[in-house]
């Protein structure tokens, strides 16, 4: 029996704008990568147990424990041992019963953030220690960044990077032993094959701490057709794909008689980039009466009041918009294709389609300044009004985004891996060092939060 393990919440800061991500994406509904894994592998006639964590944690109602930022310089330390005495340790071995893995033949985790790493290299370590069951370790952060944690090997038989692949799901089928030391990186099932998620398991549960909704996760389309420079985007501009709008209105009504819901998340950092698409798809759900409620991240790119409306009519209830900044500097550096009063448009226009209006928005970017900070705060104050819901987060310069790939270009120099690995320290050039940057980040962060907080 494969055992698919879904971590618990762990937010990046304590005073994390939880509220937001409720209301946005993450940590509402059921996980989708563990939903397609499960469909996918009881496809293929493998028997799957799930342990969802993060639905349990929430029941046990000790959701508010774990912050990332608590283990940002422990990692070296954690990698070393794979224990590490605190909060998130206690949890591991209060949840870890031998007798839940009694039938496991391989243990798959699914991690989606460094928290969710942190949570499962502890986990690993009790299991592979105390049943020594094979081990792989996926999902989107092991995707861009299981390369930089080969020490995970020691409690690791597989880094599985993407999709799962035919040759995966085969070794998995026949019982093959799966190969130690291994980072599997095959070409995934093909996007328009992956078959709708599958979460029948844990349903009631998700129910239990929603007031009996249920959001659905699910995916039309992938990729970004955007460059914008801090993105770490995993699928390229060629990957750039969706599936056929039959397949999408049948899957679609197919999830909602299963489930019993018509609540959604299309799992998509940007359900814009093609116009044409999005028409397409909202003519399409408008004229099948779909009636179902959706929300979704969109660049505000190709939006006017046309689209908004036409979204509106298709069911959009709410839409996450990166504004990043209230900045023009900051915009025009960043290759966002954006411009402060583009964004207050589109905000007012969204909130006048009667679609709530998330917004996301990002201090310490190299080169901003106290003033852009002030124009941020100004944006906020003129648009406050027609905003659902806000979060600001911290920017660190990511392994694989452009700014990394061409630091000079973009004004910063120096480059040294923080202990988290995948980020990157930096000097301003002609402007911060990197110890007065984390003062001016700090109090930009500050800043800002606390205008969100009183909101
Ligand atoms: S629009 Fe969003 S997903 Fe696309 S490149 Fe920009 S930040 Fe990344």
């Amino acid at each position: 029996m494969f055992t698919l393990i879904t971590p618990p919440i762990i937010k990046p800061y304590k005073d994390y704008n939880h509220k937001y991500a409720l209301d946005c994406d993450y940590y509402s509904g059921p996980g989708y990568g563990a939903g397609i894994v499960t469909a996918l592998l009881r496809k293929n006639d493998i028997s799957v147990k799930v342990i969802d964590y993060f639905v349990r944690q929430q029941l046990d109602n000790i959701q508010d424990d774990f912050f990332w930022q608590d283990y940002h310089n422990q990692i070296n330390f954690i990698l070393k041992d794979g224990t590490y005495p605190g909060l998130l340790q206690n949890y591991v071995n209060t949840i870890f019963k031998k007798e839940e893995f009694s039938e496991s033949t391989t243990v798959g985790f699914s991690i989606h953030s460094f928290g969710h790493f942190v949570f499962s290299i502890l986990l690993a370590k009790k299991i592979k220690e105390e049943l020594n069951i094979p081990i792989v370790f996926g999902g989107c952060f092991i995707t861009c960044f299981g390369h930089l944690y080969p020490e995970i090997y020691k409690w690791v038989n597989l880094i599985y990077k993407g999709d799962i692949g035919e040759s995966f799901i085969s070794e998995i089928k026949n019982g093959t032993q799966l190969p130690n030391n291994t980072t599997y990186d095959e070409k995934g099932i093909d996007f328009t094959s992956i078959p709708i998620p599958d979460f029948t398991d844990y349903e009631k549960q998700y129910r239990q701490i929603s007031n009996n909704k249920i959001i659905i996760p699910y995916e039309p389309k992938r990729g970004c057709i955007y460059n914008c420079n801090f993105c770490v985007n995993p699928y390229s501009k060629d990957n750039f794909r969706f599936k056929d709008i039959n397949q999408i209105i049948n899957e679609l009504e197919t999830l909602k008689r299963k489930y019993n819901s018509n609540l959604f998340q299309f799992c998509d950092y940007n359900i814009g980039g093609d116009r044409d698409f999005l028409e397409r798809l909202m003519t399409a759900f408008i004229k099948h009466n779909l009636k179902i409620k959706w929300r979704s991240h969109l660049s505000m790119g190709n939006v006017d009041k046309e689209l908004l409306i036409l979204l509106a009519k298709g069911g959009a209830d709410s839409l996450a918009y990166g504004v990043e900044s209230g900045s023009e500097q900051i915009l025009r550096k960043i290759n966002k294709g954006n411009t402060v009063a583009k964004a207050e448009e589109i905000i007012r226009l969204t909130s006048n389609a009667n679609i709530n209006t998330i917004i996301t928005l990002m201090v310490g970017y190299p080169h901003e300044t106290d003033n852009d900070i002030k124009a941020t705060l100004n944006f906020l104050e003129k648009n406050n009004s027609y905003i659902t819901n806000a979060v600001v987060r911290i920017y660190s310069v990511m392994e694989k985004s452009s700014i990394a790939n061409n630091p000079e270009k973009y004004g910063i120099t120096n480059l040294t891996k923080l202990p988290m690995r995948f980020n990157y320290s930096y000097d301003e050039i002609n402007g911060l060092t990197w110890k007065k940057k984390q003062l001016q980040i700090t109090r930009s962060y500050l800043l800002t939060r606390n205008f969100l907080e009183n909101k």
